[in-house]
């Protein structure tokens, strides 16, 4: 028999998150008050976040312990297993090694409760009860309502309206880890009212369900505000992925040649590939790093690196990205967690550096690798994950028309099964493909804010 799963022990549950700030070799650019223009302090986040979150964000320590009670949750699913994709290998016929890191079996199934778990805990720690939020498609809602669960805080989470009436399973979900839910727009928020005089059908947004959650987090003492992607130590938290995946490869002698993770904020991506960037900037890895992202949302590979705002209401500080502008509406592709207009400034700051490569892919071809992976490894892939099977497929095609082999390695975000009516649209020839054209990203990019950097 040859070997398909590398499981770990419970014991082998990384003890620290790596971070990446430690090797790079310039820091990325700070992030600005929208109002002064200056660098923001730990002040100026602290009505929304824990300190010792803020102090995540900032640090450049190389390994910041990751808290008992934390791993203890991790054991309900970590270490994830890694997979050698061994039947898919021989349905492509390519001498390449292809290996994924099932993220998939987390209980909301997808990696999303790997910070989720963290932010709760530390919130916690400071004496925070509850926990605000936003959510559209319902993955990361579902997931901070499960750590809330698990950690003993109320989680209340704003859902875009049109998903809470089109994704009934998720609210379910959210609803029966003990989290309350409401439809945004809602009426228990300025930003919400003001939403409905404009619309009183309105189908809500992100930006404005984002605007809701920090509102009500502002005006409660005992509430903080989470996020789900994006930020440091988002990043940060993931990176227990990445730290268990070095363990197993090692284990069964191989190391990668090519990393790939779809990406929406960037956090899947970062949780795995960037313990192995770090191996790289310190010279002791040489492989490449591919992030594939939805045609539909190319911030990495048609957005400019500028200051922007992370939300559309225009609240959120200023930070250095690869962005569409934050007036972006991505058209409504199956693939929720990706359709964010903005990327994770470490991200952005990586592909600056040239360590990062970005392919845009359409939503046709994704949906297709995504039955040919299930096909093969019976596993149904999220929409999101779908991207970077996709890349996997085509990367492991070149190696068969080069005839070499290489060792790919490739996150599975999550599982489909919530889904399915994005397949069944796919199966039905309900789904299209959109590319954004030169012009609009342009008209998009026209509403940037002015920054002058010192
Ligand atoms: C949310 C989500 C993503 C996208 O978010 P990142 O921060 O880019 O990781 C990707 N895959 C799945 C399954 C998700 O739930």
């Amino acid at each position: 028999m040859h070997v398909i799963k590398t499981v770990l022990p419970d014991t082998s549950i990384p003890r620290t998150f790596y971070n990446i700030t430690a090797d790079l070799p310039e820091p990325p650019p700070p992030v600005l008050h929208p109002g002064t223009g200056q660098p923001v302090g730990p002040d100026d986040l602290a009505p929304l976040f824990p300190m010792a979150l803020i102090m995540q964000e900032v640090s450049t320590e190389r390994e910041i312990e990751i808290p008992e009670p934390v791993r203890a949750i991790y054991q309900q699913w970590r270490p994830s297993p890694l997979f050698r994709a061994r039947r898919l290998e021989q349905a492509l016929d390519t001498p390449a090694k292809i290996y994924y890191k099932h993220e998939g079996v987390s209980p909301t199934g997808s990696h999303k409760p790997n910070t989720a778990v963290a932010q709760a805990f530390y919130n916690r720690e400071e004496g925070v009860r509850k926990l605000i939020t936003e959510t559209g498609a319902g993955q990361w809602g579902s997931s901070l309502a499960y750590a809330g669960q698990m950690m003993g805080l109320d989680v209340e989470v704003y859902m875009v309206r049109v998903s809470y009436q089109q994704k009934p399973y998720r609210r379910a979900m959210m609803e029966t880890y003990g989290a309350s839910v409401f439809p945004s727009p809602s009426d228990r928020t300025q930003a919400g009212r003001k939403a409905l005089d404009n619309n009183p059908n309105s189908p809500g947004s992100l930006g404005i369900a984002i605007s809701e959650a920090i509102e009500v987090a502002l005006g409660d003492e005992h509430s903080k505000y989470s996020l789900g992607s994006v930020l440091n130590h988002v990043l940060l938290h993931q990176t227990v992925i990445g730290v268990e995946t070095m363990e197993q490869l090692s284990m069964v002698g191989d190391s990668p040649d090519i990393v790939i993770g779809c990406a929406g904020g960037g956090s899947n991506f970062a949780g795995l590939s960037f313990p192995f960037i770090g191996a790289r900037l310190r010279g002791e890895l040489d492989a490449r790093f591919i992030a594939a992202e939805p045609a539909s949302c190319p911030t990495l590979t048609k957005g400019v690196y500028a200051y922007d705002f992370g939300d559309t209401a225009n609240t959120t500080p200023l930070v250095k990205m690869h962005t569409l502008g934050s007036a972006f509406i991505p058209p409504g592709i199956h693939a929720g967690g990706l359709r964010y207009h903005g990327m994770a400034p470490l991200m952005s700051h990586l592909k600056e550096l040239g360590i990062l490569e970005a392919r845009a892919e359409h939503q046709l071809g994704c949906f297709n690798a995504g039955v040919q992976f299930a096909a093969a490894e019976g596993i149904i892939p999220a929409p999101e994950s779908t991207h970077a099977v996709k890349v996997a497929i085509d990367e492991a095609l070149r190696c068969k028309e080069e005839g070499s082999s290489r060792v790919i390695l490739f996150n599975l975000s999550g599982h489909g099964h919530f889904d399915m009516q994005a397949y069944t649209d796919y199966f039905a020839g309900k789904l299209q493909d959109y590319e954004y054209s030169e012009t609009e990203v342009r008209q998009s990019l026209a509403g940037l804010p002015k920054v002058t950097e010192a």
